[in-house]
């Protein structure tokens, strides 16, 4: 999951404690419990809770301060036109009102900036157009609409947004309208969770509603189940271009073609210049610059990073070998239950493999986390990213798949599974499983796919808290962990505008 994350972890991490797979689940859970947990949990479980409610506050205090917009009064402009009406439709998955009102909002935006009234209406109606659409469910239409009307004011000639972009327009604001602008904020905090509605099987309920669709599933790269080959999994994204000639690959490093032997060991020894950061765009006087986040390179500047031989990732090359999980009958507690993972990976002459698989619960408990031994010869360690080492993979025995085996002893088809790009994660553990909450698709990129958020940001927007900053080495269960809260935290924000 770390692996084009920005942040640079050489140290080798801290020891963890590696779980034996055939101990019985029971004993399992709390072995990991009372071992891996670290010393911190207890201030992680609270703390954020009242981090986002000041965070909530906050940004409801300085939207508030946005009521001079009004002055523009845009229904002047468009008085001789009827604005358009979003047609009432029973049982859609966003209600009309809803929609109306952020339509109503999109065209008060382009008023600002197009030439016509019409022009503003067909280019509202087209951006509400394009945020239904693109969601599967309410809350997702909320986010989507939250992002295209910043994207929209960013549009508007000296918004007040482009200097203080920063501020989060939150739904309240937004569905409270002027009212809400005028009024100083007392929110409707009838809808606001108590602590049992987000523990069990309410939890569970609540979760149900940011599920992945099928479709979504497929867009978004997820392994899916072979119609006829058990044990196969099919992708419905056509990412990776093959190459014609297996014998030839593209590093996923450096771009560079290299040839390897029908064993995947490379044919020439060649080193692996490149940039370990991702690209940034950063902002100079006259306009923006893109720079590598390891170096501050320039694009195209030489790698700042040696590393022995190039690599490939492979993962959605070969599909066999996955395993799906099983319907089960329901459990005594009553829901399937809910986990977030995070899987950790190195380079072999394969590809990239699993090299460490880390569970937490939703009390944000480790319930299993072991190191894995690749099945191929490991040619990069990737220790910078996974924080996982060579002495942490000697010592251990246990393989893909055991893990699988622990996994579908702990999961059914009905468990929701958690995770920031999740498919990423099933792919190294040859897992298909189709009920997940992807906290990637939750919190969408403003520009949309391929462009994704990554945790970190969304940690830091959202909770107001750094991760993978961490100097002892990368930890996986702090971003299954980081999964886990975003979701706790999204489901309250969202309960606070249902009405
Ligand atoms: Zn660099
Ligand atoms: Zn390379």
């Amino acid at each position: 999951k770390q692996l084009h994350s920005p942040v640079c972890l050489i140290q080798p991490p801290s020891l963890q404690p590696v779980l034996f797979v055939f101990l019985p689940w029971s004993v399992l859970t709390t072995v990991a419990g009372r071992s891996v947990t670290p010393s911190n949990d207890c201030e992680a479980s609270t703390l954020p809770l009242k981090a986002c409610t000041l965070a909530g506050m906050a940004s409801k205090t300085t939207s508030t301060i946005v009521p001079k917009r009004i002055a523009h009064v845009p229904s002047l402009q468009s008085a001789s036109l009827q604005r358009p009406v979003i047609p009432t439709e029973f049982g859609a998955k966003v209600p009309t009102n809803i929609r109306q009102r952020y339509l109503n909002l999109f065209i008060d935006e382009c008023l600002k900036f197009c030439s016509s009234s019409q022009e503003a209406f067909d280019k509202a109606l087209s951006e509400e157009k394009v945020a239904y659409e693109r969601s599967t469910s309410r809350n997702i239409y909320l986010n989507v609409a939250v992002n295209t009307l910043k994207k929209l004011r960013s549009l508007v000639p000296n918004s007040p947004s482009k200097t203080s972009n920063k501020k989060v327009v939150s739904h309240e604001a937004v569905l409270g309208g002027k009212l809400a602008a005028k009024t100083s904020f007392t929110l409707n905090r009838s809808g606001s969770l108590r602590a049992e509605d987000l523990t069990g099987a309410a939890l569970y309920r609540r979760l149900k509603e940011y599920l992945m669709t099928e479709e979504q599933l497929k867009e978004n790269g997820y392994p899916m189940p072979h119609p006829e080959k058990p044990g196969r999994a099919v992708l419905f994204t056509a990412e990776e271009k093959k190459t014609i000639d297996s014998s030839c690959r593209i590093c996923c490093r450096c771009g560079t073609e290299y040839m390897v032997s029908a064993s995947g060991n490379c044919i020439r020894k060649e080193e692996c210049v490149h940039h370990w950061g991702r690209l940034r765009k950063q902002r100079v006087p006259g306009g923006w610059e893109t720079h590598y986040s390891c170096c501050s390179g320039a694009v195209g500047s030489p790698g700042c990073q040696v590393a022995k031989q190039h690599v490939h990732d492979g993962r959605k090359e070969s599909l066999d070998g996955f395993v799906k999980t099983f319907e089960k009958l329901p459990t005594t507690d009553g829901y399937p239950g809910i986990y977030a993972l995070d899987c950790e990976m190195c380079y072999t002459k394969q590809g990239l493999e699993l090299t460490r698989v880390t569970v937490i619960n939703s009390d944000l408990k480790v319930v299993y986390d072991t190191f894995v031994k690749p099945d191929t010869k490991v040619v990069d360690y990737n220790t910078r990213f996974s924080g996982v080492t060579e002495e942490d993979l000697e010592n251990t025995s246990i393989t893909l798949r055991d893990v699988q085996a622990v996994l579908l002893n702990m999961f059914s088809a009905d468990t929701i599974l958690i995770g920031h790009s999740l498919e990423s994660d099933l792919f190294a553990l040859k897992l298909i499983h189709g009920t997940v909450v992807d906290t990637a698709i939750v919190f969408p990129h403003r520009l949309g796919l391929p462009y994704k958020r990554a945790l970190r940001t969304l940690m830091a927007d959202y909770l107001k808290r750094i991760i993978q900053d961490n100097v002892e080495g990368h930890d996986s269960s702090e971003d299954a962990r980081a999964c886990m809260e975003l979701m706790v935290w999204k489901i309250k924000e969202d309960a606070k505008v249902k009405r």
